[in-house]
């Protein structure tokens, strides 16, 4: 069975091992000219743990486990530590694993069985599934048929949009903004990661290894820019930190701005009834994005690649089935992945003085054992 998979981030990758390994003969075509692995650790979780095992990448990612968020405080316009965020409230377990995003990124690329095949600097353009086969149209002009087509192309997927509809019928905004840039000059300077409020907006260091990044969080309603342009995401963040000169806030602002690898997007999840129809099926963030904000996206990616191929092993060509079993393993996942990340938003980013106070007040409260 020929397999297309649009998008190599997490769950393309992901993907790409689960189904290459099922004996399927896999392509993964990524939009970017290289890998996109920027961005912060992220966290392997539950039974994502288990199926990273099964995957046979669990070994390596424990070899690149970082525990950056152990150190996570909240300081004042001197940079004084107010308050920290105690490690119960960051892990579920032991068995979690925190990694590098480009690191994982490298593990995941790595493990990709031989018959793979990763094209950089490419995307769909049309689809047209007849019902025994999707014929599939790429931008550099290339034409060719596949068995089925797995969209893993993140939270703006344009393979969503071209079989399921625009993207505001299943984004759901949760009224914050995200950056994360690279702090250079920041790199080697101590194991804290410290992060500055004030209402509505957050900013912070995020270190691990010898690396440190700028963290940017800031509420705000829906805002039309186009994703690809990075002068207007730029603009955005400055506009939105202007003014303010409290802690390392004007440095890390600066750094941002001059950071040609800034990661910028809206936090917003996707909400969709189904994620399959025909012969085309979604994974990761593009059927069901949870946030930054839950922890989890990443294992979402994990275990649902895992299910869906086992659940495409065991129904041989019978998709429907296959879809089916996916999304009845799956669904609840997702719906607690993006429950959890409600109340993150007002952990990190509190609206209000009040709240910022409230908060600290809170997380220095003495703790019972
Ligand atoms: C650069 C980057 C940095 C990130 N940093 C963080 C972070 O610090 N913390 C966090 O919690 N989450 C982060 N995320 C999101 C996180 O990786 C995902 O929530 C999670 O891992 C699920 O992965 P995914 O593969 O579904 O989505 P993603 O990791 O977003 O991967 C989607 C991939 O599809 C590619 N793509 C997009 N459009 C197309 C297209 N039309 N055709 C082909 N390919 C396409 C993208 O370039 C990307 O490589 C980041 C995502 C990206 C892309």
């Amino acid at each position: 069975m020929k397999v297309l998979v649009s998008g190599a981030g997490m769950a393309g990758l992901s993907a790409g091992i689960a189904l290459g390994q099922s004996g399927f003969s896999v392509t993964l075509v990524e939009r970017a000219k290289h890998l996109r692995v920027n961005g912060s650790p992220i966290d392997i979780r539950g039974d994502a743990v288990r199926m990273a095992q099964e995957l046979g990448v669990l070994e390596a990612i424990r070899a690149r486990r970082v525990t950056m968020s152990e150190e996570v405080v909240f300081v004042d316009r001197e940079g004084k530590t107010i308050a920290a965020i105690p490690q119960q409230e960051i892990n579920d377990s032991e068995e979690d694993v925190e990694i590098p995003r480009e690191d994982l990124g490298d593990v995941l690329y790595r493990a990709q069985p031989e018959g793979n095949t990763v094209r950089f600097g490419d995307w769909i353009e049309a689809l047209h599934d007849d019902g025994a086969g999707v014929d599939v149209t790429f931008k550099s002009g290339l034409r060719e048929r596949y068995d089925l087509v797995v969209g893993a192309d993140g939270v703006h997927s344009a393979t969503r949009r071209l079989i399921f509809g625009p993207e505001k019928d299943y984004l759901k905004h949760l009224g914050f903004y995200i950056a994360l840039a690279d702090l250079p000059e920041e790199a080697s300077a101590g194991r804290v990661n410290p992060m500055f409020n004030f209402p509505g907006h957050m900013v912070g260091i995020a270190r691990y290894r010898d690396r440190a990044l700028g963290v940017f969080n800031f509420r705000s309603p829906w805002i039309d820019y186009d994703y690809h342009d990075l002068a207007a995401q730029k603009a955005i963040l400055a506009k939105a930190f202007a003014g303010h000169d409290e802690w390392k806030v004007p440095e890390i602002v600066a750094a941002a701005l001059r950071d040609p690898g800034l990661y910028f997007d809206s936090v917003s999840q996707i909400h969709m009834p189904t994620w399959h129809r025909g012969r085309v099926v979604l994974v990761g963030d593009a059927a069901a994005c949870a946030t930054g904000l839950s922890g989890r996206g990443t294992s979402l990616a994990i275990t649902g690649t895992c299910i869906l191929a086992e659940a495409l092993r065991r129904h041989g060509g019978d998709f429907e089935a296959a879809f089916a079993e996916y999304e009845q393993r799956q669904r609840p996942h997702v719906d607690r992945a993006q429950a959890m990340a409600l109340p993150g938003g007002d952990l990190i980013c509190p609206a209000t003085w009040e709240a910022i106070e409230a908060r600290n007040a809170r997380l220095s409260a003495p703790r019972s054992a």
